[in-house]
């Protein structure tokens, strides 16, 4: 990350795109003053009157919470407002809150100095983790203190802005992101936060656009400094030159004018000029995002994150509550296919039980965790199952090392299949099944596994981390997680060719299937399927329906023959170049 000047010299700071769009504007800093009070010891006779006052407070942040709910839902739908129910949970967590009333009446301490030094502890144990998950829970948390605190000085909450502004704040819970959204808001930029983080699931839901990961954006602004956002590209340029803004506006009035082409592509097939199809689909996570998946003209959805139906729970969602979401995701994109990944927790993912481990993406992860936990394995397959009763649904399984493991998931699919039969539930007896190939392992073994299921879905974004070794989430060492090394480039080639050779279909599920950079590539090795960020697939199709599959083989098997990134990234940019002189390619 640049962080050249604070002065008016022009400072690009470079972050994490989370929701796409280009915006120029005016800065609210939105800070979150810790609560200020005072430790205040208080009389026997007080005691009884301090506790009304706590629990008033706790009643009117209930009501607060309550209306943020039902305001969340309306906005948002169902699915996500779970991360909203988290906090009113909390809010309701009676051995928390009686141990507050005791120590207020044993003790003799006012009610804000108990509440913020109670609260403060779970917040101190939260903030200690490494895990991301625990880390948003834990700014839940502190929300939920200053909301009772801030309810026992009876002041109120910002949530009205003046005019329309660009966020910028040190970190945005999911109510801040959400209350916020009220007001005219053009975008939001954090100094905290990943892609999973609240700020970006909600910004991309409410298509606001957003970068965060800022590192330090807070401190190196002002209220009403004019600053330009890329959501697309994650940069976020501080003191902005004329000539910059002006670039900037033209990088969006291109992107519109693009976007604006692309709309009637929506029906027709992602089919190259001489005819070979491949299969169009979308990545999703929620709900909400079916309808705009289908306006983009998804030819089904190539990968549901399963575990995102645990976002703010603490325990996994029962079968009939993920049987409800798989048939409305099934019954959405009928006759399309979906294809259910099953719950990929770990990493840096939400946990379901607190393990502490140094290496979580070398740990506890995806199918290593379903395995051993076989009764809520088996719960989550009979609920896809459930659900696969108009066939257009299939299970996938990710971060598959070796062939046991896959052997061992598809007899607790039997398992559940054999089950579902004695009780008459209908189901689709010969649901597909495929493996995520994500981890080097899986790759080098890809015609053992292609033997087992019916087909592989490469998952880009751990595959590059592990085979480059390279986290795929550090800074320091971004510059090396490259989608287009050599390498990379070669053991695609690989597992495209091993599967097919075994007659299975080969798809791509990680953020590589959406660079307009890699679609030439990708179609010339031979990839049947690619899965894709919703607002990617028209620039996708439009690609794939201007070249011919011959060109794009050919293109490919030069791309293979060279030895660098940098040669790999400067032929694709001047083949994109001649083909499309008008498409934004960074
Ligand atoms: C991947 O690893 O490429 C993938 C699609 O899975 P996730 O990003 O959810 O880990
Ligand atoms: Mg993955």
């Amino acid at each position: 990350m640049k962080t050249e000047s604070t002065h008016k010299e022009e400072t690009v700071l470079k972050g994490i795109p989370a929701s796409p769009g280009i915006v120029i504007g005016p800065v609210f800093l939105f800070q979150k003053q810790a609560p200020v009070f005072e430790e205040r010891s208080i009389h026997l006779d007080d005691v009884d009157r301090e506790l009304g006052r706590l629990e008033q407070a706790i009643a009117r942040s209930h009501k607060e919470l309550s209306k943020i709910l039902e305001f969340a839902e309306k906005k948002l739908g169902e699915d996500k407002i779970k991360i909203f129910e988290a906090q009113l949970m909390f809010l309701e967590d009676a051995v928390l809150f009686d141990a507050i009333y005791a120590r207020i009446k044993s003790e003799l301490k006012n009610a804000e100095f108990i509440v913020n030094d109670e609260i403060g502890k779970y917040h101190r144990i939260m903030l200690a983790s490494k895990d991301e998950y625990t880390l948003e829970r834990a700014h839940d948390v502190e929300d939920v203190r200053n909301r009772v605190i801030r309810n026992l000085q009876e002041q109120r909450a910002i949530s009205r802005l003046e005019g329309s502004s660009i966020i910028v704040s040190q970190n945005l819970t999911a109510v801040d992101t959400l209350i916020l959204s009220r007001n005219d808001v053009l975008a939001y930029a954090t100094d905290l936060g990943g892609i999973t983080s609240h700020t970006a699931l909600l910004s991309r839901a409410l298509k606001i656009p957003a970068v965060v990961g800022l590192k330090s954006i807070s401190h190196l602004v002002h209220d009403q400094d004019q600053i330009v956002l890329d959501g697309y590209s994650g940069n976020v340029v501080l003191n902005p030159t004329e000539k910059t803004i002006k670039k900037y506006e033209a990088k969006r009035e291109r992107y519109h004018e693009f976007e604006a082409k692309l709309a009637g592509l929506r029906d027709l097939p992602a089919e190259t000029l001489d005819h070979h199809r491949v299969e169009l689909s979308a990545n999703a996570e929620f709900e909400e995002e079916l309808d705009f998946i289908k306006i983009q003209g998804a030819d089904g959805i190539g990968l549901y994150r399963s575990e995102y139906l645990i976002v703010g729970k603490e325990v996994f969602p029962s079968e009939e509550e993920q049987y409800s979401q798989y048939k409305l995701l099934a019954e959405a994109m009928y006759p399309k296919r979906v294809i259910v990944r099953t719950f990929d927790i770990g990493g840096d993912k939400l946990m379901v039980e607190s393990i502490k481990e140094n290496n979580p993406f070398l740990g506890w992860r995806g199918i290593r965790v379903m395995l051993d936990k076989p009764n809520l394995f088996i719960e989550q397959l009979r609920a896809i199952l459930r659900a696969s009763s108009r066939k257009n649904i299939a299970v996938m399984f990710p971060m598959v090392s070796t062939l046991t493991e896959v052997r061992e998931a598809k007899k607790y699919l039997d398992e559940a299949k054999h089950q579902l039969k004695k009780e008459n539930v209908p189901y689709d007896a010969r649901i597909k099944v495929g493996v995520m190939i994500e981890v080097p392992a899986a790759a080098v073994i890809a015609e053992d596994l292609a033997e087992e299921v019916d087909f592989l879905s490469i998952g880009t974004n751990d595959l590059i981390q592990y085979l480059l070794a390279v986290d795929r989430g550090n800074d320091v060492v971004s510059s090396l997680y490259q989608e287009f090394n050599p390498a990379v480039v070669r053991f695609l080639r690989r597992i495209i060719e091993r599967g097919k050779k075994k007659g299975v279909w080969v798809g791509m599920c990680g953020e590589m299937a959406g660079d307009p950079l890699a679609t030439i590539l990708l179609l010339g090795l031979g990839l049947d399927e690619f899965s894709v960020v919703p607002n990617m697939l028209p620039e996708i199709k439009k690609i794939i329906r201007s070249v011919k599959f011959t060109e794009a083989q050919k293109i490919a098997k030069y791309v293979l023959s060279l030895k660098t990134e940098a040669e790999i990234k400067d032929h694709l940019r001047s083949v994109m170049k001649k083909k499309f002189p008008d498409m934004p390619i960074d």
